[in-house]
């Protein structure tokens, strides 16, 4: 049976959360917050995720947007690739608040809760049901009523108790 290298990699490598630009303070912590989501949001899928985040300048002036979450395989019906791309120049909680945000889609896509729909780019799947995005308003979208409900508490969690 045939096995793409990534694949056969994937299942003895131990780190999941890779992170990318800013400093290495911001950094670490961006690491560390998206692990505690990991367990708090998704502990039987720790070891077999891949995320990346990117922190990125000036996310919110240049494209409106404060992080975003993307599948990398997006064949898979419960996808374990995502990249992350969230604004570096927020204060630090709202940077943070902004990782666990997109942790919680993380969640969403690899339990097959949120699925985008390849034959259309304005529906989307939410627990087995479509959902328009030009007729549901983006704080309607129900993914992102849980998204935003959860960041700040997963955001205490960690700074707090650790738990
Ligand atoms: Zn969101």
């Amino acid at each position: 049976m045939y096995k793409p290298r990534n694949s056969c990699y994937n299942t003895y490598r131990i780190s999941m959360v890779s992170v990318t630009g800013s400093g290495k303070n911001k950094r670490a912590m961006a690491k560390s917050i998206a692990e505690h989501c990991i367990d708090k949001l998704m502990p039987r899928l720790k070891g077999k995720l891949d995320i990346n985040i990117s922190l990125i300048p000036r996310l919110i002036e240049n494209e409106s947007l404060a992080g975003d979450c993307e599948r990398d395989d997006e064949s898979r019906a419960r996808p374990r690739e995502f990249s992350i791309r969230v604004d570096s120049t927020q204060d630090l909680q709202a940077m943070l608040e902004t990782v666990s945000h997109e942790m919680v889609h993380v969640k969403q896509y690899a339990r097959g809760e949120l699925k985008d729909l390849p034959s259309s780019e304005h529906c989307c799947k939410w627990k087995g049901k479509t959902v328009n995005l030009n007729s549901t308003h983006y704080y309607d979208q129900p993914w992102e009523i849980e998204a935003h409900g959860r960041e700040r508490g997963l955001f205490v969690r960690w700074v707090f108790t650790g738990e």
